[in-house]
């Protein structure tokens, strides 16, 4: 195990989990149910780590920006909770699913709520009430996620919106099933706007480490303001450790033992409480939807570490 009393030692912890990577022969395949995903060479990497402080550590392609995708459904529940508090939880559930991220059996058997805000189901509903309170989701969750990351260039990929958009079938049905049920507030065309420029935000793993920091440090925003209350936070960090990667989050947990969060864009987020925040980057998915790499990655990191939340 590698001390972790000086900050200073995390960057040879990234490099030493980079070669063993680049070492790994199978990577997976990148996305390609949404076309403008499925370019990606899978073996690209990138991995950043972020202090409490805003000091952030990185290595291979750590500045390379991706498409967030499902990683923006954490900031979408703090942005929602922040406002709305404990109802929210009324719309939408805090279990892990047991299907995968995007079907529609469960809704009909419990009424049109989500079982968690992380499958897409669970997402569309957060992004509607959100817009319903904010005039404009996706804008709200740009403008946090540039506060939060420093970073005032991040933007929306319109082409990545718009092929999700074209292929889009199942998401419209999800939201106009929980729209029959009266769990959705905004047209359907409306909400399915918002919801596509959510997911095809582009951040690098800097970017997105030092926008999750918010959850290691309890609540509290980069600039010493509070968006959540210290029991809010846990809410999201528990949300991500049971359901935050799709229908593996026991493996997962079993694994990498950290709060965490994967998008189909090949990334993944992760939290150590009161420490430090992740974010790694690689295209190549296994078959339930997470990185290959960057499940191996983090798994690696707290292993070597022993910065675990267990
Ligand atoms: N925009 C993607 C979808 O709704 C997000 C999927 C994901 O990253 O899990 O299908």
């Amino acid at each position: 195990m590698v001390s972790m009393a000086s900050s200073l030692t995390f960057q040879p912890v990234l490099e030493r989990i980079a070669e063993d990577m680049e070492r790994r022969p199978g990577r997976g395949r990148a996305a390609d149910y949404i076309p403008a995903l499925a370019a990606f060479d899978a073996r690209r990497f990138g991995m950043a780590v972020a202090e409490l402080d805003g000091t952030v550590y990185g290595v291979g392609e750590w500045r390379q920006p991706f498409s967030a995708q499902s990683i923006t459904k954490v900031f979408t529940l703090a942005l929602g909770l922040a406002r709305e508090g404990d109802e929210l939880w009324e719309h939408v559930g805090r279990e892990p699913s047991g299907n995968p991220f995007n079907s529609l059996v469960q809704l009909e058997y419990e009424n049109g709520i989500p079982r968690n805000p992380f499958i897409n189901a669970g997402a569309l509903v957060v992004t509607d009430r959100l817009h319903t309170r904010t005039g404009h989701a996706a804008d709200t969750l740009l403008d946090f996620l540039r506060a939060e990351s420093g970073n005032p260039d991040l933007t929306f990929d319109q082409g990545v919106a718009d092929s999700e958009t074209a292929h889009g079938d199942r998401n419209a049905a999800l939201a106009h099933f929980m729209a029959s049920y009266g769990n959705v507030d905004n047209p359907v065309p409306v909400l399915l706007d918002q919801y596509f420029r959510q997911c095809s935000i582009e951040a690098s793993c800097a970017d997105l480490a030092l926008a999750t920091g918010f959850l290691a440090r309890h609540g509290v925003r980069a600039d010493g303001t509070r968006l959540l209350t210290r029991s809010q936070a846990k809410q999201i960090n528990a949300a991500m450790l049971t359901c935050g990667t799709y229908d593996a989050a026991g493996d997962f947990a079993h694994r990498v033992g950290l709060p965490g969060k994967s998008g189909v864009g090949g990334g993944i987020i992760a939290v150590v409480p009161g420490r430090c925040t992740l974010c790694v980057w690689s295209p190549g998915l296994d078959e339930r939807g997470n990185s290959v790499a960057g499940v191996a990655a983090l798994d690696l990191f707290t292993t070597l570490t022993g910065l675990s939340v267990f």
